[in-house]
């Protein structure tokens, strides 16, 4: 079991990624099973992961792998992603996941849809993996989604993962994920991925991290195995929230030019090495249409370089030129924590949300404001009326889109739904790129704009001890927050 195998501190675990494709049967699909008998005749891999709709691309759905692995008794691990999910699909899923025997569930929001049938396709995101993860909890509880009868459902047993990029290169970026990990952490989350990478000092930050925070949640650390192709696509930025060196190309190049295909996998086999050596409990493995000879041949390396107690190990740490660290370099170890520099660009802020106070804090004014929403609410035309005011007001201001949901304040009041393609409400995706926005690469990602007008004196555990916020509720779309705000507020909510 993979539960077992990771919370115990004498193993060191092994997953395998596999990535369906499009179609529900032939070679692609038989080669995924062969592959599957390979690993379980092998014994040495764990689990195999099962993506779900890899790239934003439709593909066939990870519970029909997942079963046939299960029927060849192994454990599947599948990936639960949110881009093509809204709040009831996510309980049916788990409900049917639960009911079919996978138990073991990786959330992730996912990579947005790409075009598919007629055109692009629609991106959900409707929760977010700390709102999945906490609703998971939930479920596991007994309780029924959106209802109060907790005693009447039975409890699930899920096995939930998070993942966590340590690789990002900025500081708005990384702190951002070090800080919704520690969120996830506290939502439920059993395990942790890490995002695939290739600085090790950047893994081992995420490692000393997790020490000081006291979480001892088991770690599998990503170690792919690119081709030459995929190698460049990951260095041109092309594949969201993966940072790629350029020397780590050269070399893949020089090694494709000498036609030495044992280099990587010795990388590879390597970089396990110091992953163990860093304290992960295992690896989450994956390549580019990898044989299972070849991973076969890799873990052998690993194995026979693991007993040594200082092997020559290939090159296989490629820090990224000008990467920002979150700790001092201390002689090759994480040292203090560096000062952060959120709020380089407060600009408005303070003046926003000093109009936020007197609106709907400070008891004397948002008291008399609140009047009047109320007195609006009470006529249609006034409610109409009060909306368009708003929606005139807001949209000037914070380019807003009518949620009837505002959670401004949450965002150093630049607004989600115009700024995240995702409209993440909970801080950023992993999808961003050198601070650039994984959907929209000539802007930069709305949550590093939101970082750069924090309050100054924020720190990591501020942002990490933010209260998540709920779902956003569709009802409310194109209504006025002003009104609702007030009425929940009346009504004591
Ligand atoms: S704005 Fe940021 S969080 Fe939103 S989709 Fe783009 S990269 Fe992700």
């Amino acid at each position: 079991m993979l539960r077992t195998a990771l919370n115990s501190s004498d193993d060191f675990s092994f997953t395998y990624e596999l990535v369906p494709g499009q179609g529900c049967c032939g070679k692609k699909v038989e080669r995924l099973l062969d592959f599957a008998r390979a690993v379980k005749a092998d014994g040495r891999i764990k689990a195999l992961s099962v993506t779900d709709n890899p790239g934003g691309n439709a593909a066939l759905a990870p519970a029909a792998i997942g079963t046939e692995l299960l029927r060849l008794n192994i454990e599947p691990l599948i990936h639960f992603s949110l881009k093509d999910k809204n709040r009831s699909q996510i309980v049916s899923h788990i409900y049917l996941y639960q009911r079919l025997g996978l138990r073991s569930l990786l959330v992730m929001g996912g990579d947005f849809p790409r075009p598919g049938y007629c055109g692009q396709a629609r991106p959900v995101f409707d929760l977010d993996s700390i709102q999945t993860l906490q609703l998971m909890r939930e479920m596991e509880s007994g309780q029924q989604p959106g209802c109060i009868l907790s005693h009447e459902l039975p409890q699930l047993r899920l096995f939930k993962g998070c993942v966590v990029s340590p690789f990002k290169a900025t500081e708005a970026e990384q702190v951002w994920q070090f800080a919704n990990l520690l969120r996830k952490v506290r939502a439920g989350a059993d395990f942790i991925v890490s995002q695939l990478g290739f600085d090790l000092r950047k893994l081992e930050e995420l490692m000393t991290l997790l020490r000081r925070e006291h979480v001892r949640l088991p770690v599998l650390a990503n170690v792919f195995i690119p081709s030459l192709a995929t190698a460049r696509a990951m260095a041109a930025g092309k594949v969201p929230g993966v940072l790629l060196p350029p020397e780590l190309l050269k070399q893949i190049e020089r090694e494709e030019a000498t036609g030495d295909k044992q280099a990587r996998l010795d990388r590879a086999a390597a970089m396990i090495v110091r992953c163990k050596r860093g304290g992960c409990r295992g690896v989450h493995l994956g390549g580019s249409g990898l044989r299972f000879e070849e991973v076969s041949y890799m873990l052998d390396r690993f194995e026979q370089w693991d007993k040594e107690a200082a092997p020559s190990l290939p090159p296989c740490d490629f820090p990224l030129h000008k990467t920002w660290y979150f700790y001092q370099d201390k002689a090759g170890r994480s040292g203090e924590a560096v000062p952060l520099t959120p709020g380089s660009k407060r600009g408005l802020v303070k003046l926003r949300s000093l109009s936020h106070h007197l609106l709907f804090q400070q008891q004397l004014t948002s008291r008399l404001f609140g009047r009047i929403c109320l007195f609006c609410a009470q006529g249609s035309r006034r409610a109409a009326a009060l909306t368009q005011v708003e929606r005139c007001i807001k949209r000037l201001l914070f380019n807003c889109r009518m949620c009837g949901d505002c959670t401004l304040s949450s965002s150093a009041f630049l607004c989600p739904q115009a700024g995240c393609p995702k409209r993440l409400t909970n801080g950023p995706c992993g999808g961003s790129h050198l601070g650039f926005c994984e959907v929209h690469p000539e802007r930069r990602c709305f949550w590093v704009r939101v970082y750069e007008r924090l309050d100054q004196q924020t720190a990591l555990q501020h942002l990490a001890a933010l209260p998540h916020l709920p779902p956003k509720d569709w009802a409310l779309e194109h209504s006025s927050f002003w009104i609702s705000f007030f009425t929940k507020q009346q009504r004591g909510k």
